[in-house]
């Protein structure tokens, strides 16, 4: 697909003399799917600041596509199609699932424009694709209060998704849901990666199974391996990380 590849070439984070990031390199393809695990202080959270302008890397560059973010401010990354989801959901309870979407929604709205009507049916039938791809398109007229907790982390993405991003960074998606909001979680990410790249940083390893696609483990701020989740949790170094200690 056309799109914009991320690279994080060499990053290094310090903090007071810590290395958050240490000489970090990762290429995130357009259109790929790709989870982020490792340890606690692994530095995930920092790497996903790093992208999203929240922190700066000490050195190092990060780039979308022709993109250098490395000295960009948030608004600026976001204005590029970089969302984040961070792991608690920010829906508006007293909102129906509609209505979070259309204030998501990044729309002209000049009252005095002729296309004022298109722009709204165009809208309308946006907000319509956008719940059949989350699976609330029977929730339309329900309250977010009244949502469970996973459909309300799936309307959260689904107001990402109002804002076309070409990059969405997703933090522990599944927390807290049952097994059944987890598959139906993991079959979303899956259908929405390919039309965008879509980073994951998540814990539960069946979960990042379930994603079937490319695994980075992190450790000390560094790759520590990288390929299926096979392959990663048959290395013997991700073995002495997560058991070995
Ligand atoms: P993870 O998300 O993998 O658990 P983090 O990126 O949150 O790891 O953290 C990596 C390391 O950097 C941790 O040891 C953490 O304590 C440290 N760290 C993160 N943010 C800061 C900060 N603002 N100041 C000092 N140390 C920090």
């Amino acid at each position: 697909m056309s799109g914009s590849s991320l690279y994080l070439d060499g990053v290094s984070v310090v903090f007071d003399g810590f290395r958050a990031l240490n000489n970090l390199s990762l290429i995130i393809e357009p259109g790929e799917l790709r989870a982020i695990i490792g340890p606690n202080g692994a530095g995930k959270t920092t790497m996903m600041d790093i992208v999203t302008g929240k922190t700066r890397p000490t050195t190092g560059v990060v780039r979308f596509g022709e993109h250098d973010l490395t000295r960009m401010d948030e608004a600026a990354i976001a204005n590029l199609g970089i969302g984040r989801k961070f792991q608690k959901p920010t829906v508006f309870d007293a909102l129906t699932v509609f209505e979070n979407l259309e204030l998501a929604l990044k729309a002209p709205r000049d009252p005095w424009s002729c296309l004022r009507w298109v722009l709204g049916a165009q809208s309308r039938r946006r907000i319509e694709g956008v719940m059949e791809e989350i699976g609330l398109a029977e929730r339309a007229r329900d309250r977010a209060a009244i949502l469970s907790h996973g459909q309300r982390q799936w309307l959260e993405i689904g107001m990402l998704l109002m804002q076309e991003p070409q990059l969405l960074l997703v933090d522990e998606p599944v927390a807290g849901m049952t097994d059944q909001e987890t598959e139906h979680t993991a079959a979303l990410l899956r259908r929405i990666a390919g039309q965008r790249s879509v980073v994951v940083v998540e814990h539960d390893l069946e979960f990042v199974r379930a994603l079937g696609e490319k695994v980075t483990v992190l450790c000390e701020g560094t790759v520590l391996s990288e390929g299926s989740i096979d392959h990663v949790q048959n290395d013997p170094r991700v073995i002495e990380v997560y058991l070995g200690r």
